[in-house]
């Protein structure tokens, strides 16, 4: 890359290694977390390490902001979020940067998950004046039935790593805009994205303790956020394994729950498909972020009558793409998070091999955290590929012969987030995604996410809706007023 630091701000106020608490910047006290980027292994910045006692104050300052954030009309919320949004996008080099910086992603790939999560602030600004009310007819003379929604309180986000500005914007779009406010701890590999973020809602005019964001020890913070009688909704996004311990801790204070939890996609090709279409469809599912999506496809059904025609065309592609240094737009995919992520790509790669898969590109270990675009044929259905999240650039090409026996290996997992199928045929099309176990079903296309739609998914990935206006509703209540003697 051309800059002469690697992923320099244009704006150096937006690199930030404090946390925004009722209004005000503060640091702690104890030894802070140090933000590695993941390409060149070095620690570039730090982030306050905050505990129990700082979420509480996080949690008040929420409590007292809620009740005039709330008492706005909706229009002013929306502009002040429309605001926020015209900030984002005049910062949008900055912010793509400290997403490439942290996370690893390509710089491309960090424009295009910039365009997507400021996109839900852009939406939901709109969305704000929508929580309509609605009148019921009365069953007796005299009386007058109606329903009102009104926003649910304080609400609590954590999300991950994967996509630091997008899993949070989704959150915050929504929850503002209902009028709730919100305390949110985003992932320590990834809190800067984040910060900046919270930093130009600041100046956009968000209140004071209407946006807290709060980083360090996620035991301990998740501990406060889940116990607290004042918070009545937890969002987060993140693994199945934290997310049925979050729903456990959420019991004791009967919180509303959005979990947007593991995926262990399937993408379905079928003979009746356009190759072309497919091949791209696949690249996209599975190599975006480097594999590292919970909508991601993991596992690569393909028909006996069209396997070779597509492991030839999709393998041409696989084996061009570079893994490297995500500021060099020679590079296809970055690195990936740590080092415990690289080694689970291995291991499901040799578990498939030691199956009998058999390596069409071989891909494999790089320098660092980097794993180059790897492509199995013949993995077995019993592979671990095919049944637990990957979360890296690996791919598996299974085979099956009839539509029922597709649909079948598709749905033969405790999960249910996104699904993929490429056909011509309307009716293989309309029988197949009517079939899927998922929340989401991607026709003839490897990206589906957008702010305007539904996300979220089924069995084990989780409850709720984020984006569109299901997302609104999940940050409202629904009053039901009786009103008599008329
Ligand atoms: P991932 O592997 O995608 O990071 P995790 O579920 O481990 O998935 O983490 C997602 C988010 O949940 C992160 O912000 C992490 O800090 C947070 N987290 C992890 N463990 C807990 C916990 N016990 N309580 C609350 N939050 C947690």
């Amino acid at each position: 890359m051309t800059n002469q630091v690697r992923g320099a701000l244009n704006n150096a106020d937006l690199l930030i290694s404090k946390n925004l608490i009722n209004g005000r910047w503060i640091g702690g006290n104890r030894a802070p977390i140090a933000v590695d980027d993941p390409f060149t292994l070095e620690s570039f910045a730090e982030v306050p390490n905050l505990g129990e006692n700082e979420a509480n104050e996080a949690v008040a300052a929420a409590e007292v902001a809620f009740p005039a954030w709330a008492a706005r009309p909706a229009r002013e919320r929306g502009a002040i979020l429309r605001r926020w949004f015209e900030l984002l996008v005049a910062n949008r080099d900055d912010i793509a940067r400290l997403i490439t910086r942290e996370n690893g992603k390509t710089y491309k790939e960090a424009q295009g998950e910039f365009d997507y999560g400021a996109g839900f602030i852009e939406f939901y600004a709109d969305e704000a004046t929508r929580a309509l009310g609605e009148m019921i007819p009365a069953p007796v003379p005299g009386r007058r039935l109606y329903a009102e929604r009104e926003p649910l309180g304080v609400a609590a986000a954590i999300t991950p790593w994967n996509f630091p500005l997008a899993m949070l914007t989704r959150k915050v779009g929504p929850a503002l805009a209902a009028g709730c406010t919100m305390v949110a701890k985003p992932a320590s590999a990834t809190p800067l994205t984040a910060l900046a973020f919270a930093r130009l809602g600041e100046e956009a005019g968000v209140p004071r303790g209407v946006f807290n964001i709060v980083t360090g020890s996620a035991r301990l913070i998740g501990g406060v956020l889940t116990a607290s009688p004042v918070v009545r909704k937890l969002s987060f996004t993140g693994s199945t394994e934290i997310g049925v311990q979050l729903y456990r801790e959420c019991a004791g204070t009967m919180k509303k729950l959005g979990l947007e939890l593991g995926g262990n996609a399937p993408l379905l090709v079928f003979d009746d498909a356009d190759l072309e279409t497919a091949v791209e469809a696949a690249l996209v599912a599975k190599f975006r972020n480097g594999g590292q999506s919970c909508i991601a496809a993991n596992r690569i059904y393909v028909q006996d009558g069209i396997r070779e025609a597509f492991l030839s065309a999709f393998g041409e592609r696989v084996g061009a793409m570079r893994a490297g240094d995500g500021f060099d737009p020679a590079n296809d995919i970055g690195p990936l998070i740590d080092d415990a992520g690289k080694a689970k790509v291995a291991e499901h790669r040799d578990d498939a091999l030691a199956r009998g898969a058999r390596l069409v590109v071989e891909g494999g270990e790089a320098q660092g955290r980097l794993f180059a675009p790897t492509l199995l044929a013949d993995v077995p259905a019993d592979a671990q590929i095919a049944h637990e999240e990957t979360f890296g650039p690996l791919a598996g090409v299974i085979g099956f012969a009839t539509l029922e026996e597709g649909l079948q290996l598709a749905n033969a997992t405790d999960f249910g987030l996104a699904a993929y199928l490429c056909s011509e045929d309307p009716k293989t099309i309309a029988r197949v995604s009517r079939g899927l176990e998922s929340g989401m079903v991607g026709i003839n296309t490897g990206l589906i996410s957008t702010p305007a739609a539904p996300f979220g998914g089924v069995k084990m990935s989780g409850l709720g809706k984020e984006g569109s206006h299901h997302g609104l509703e999940e940050y409202l209540n629904i009053k039901y007023l009786c009103q008599a003697r008329l």
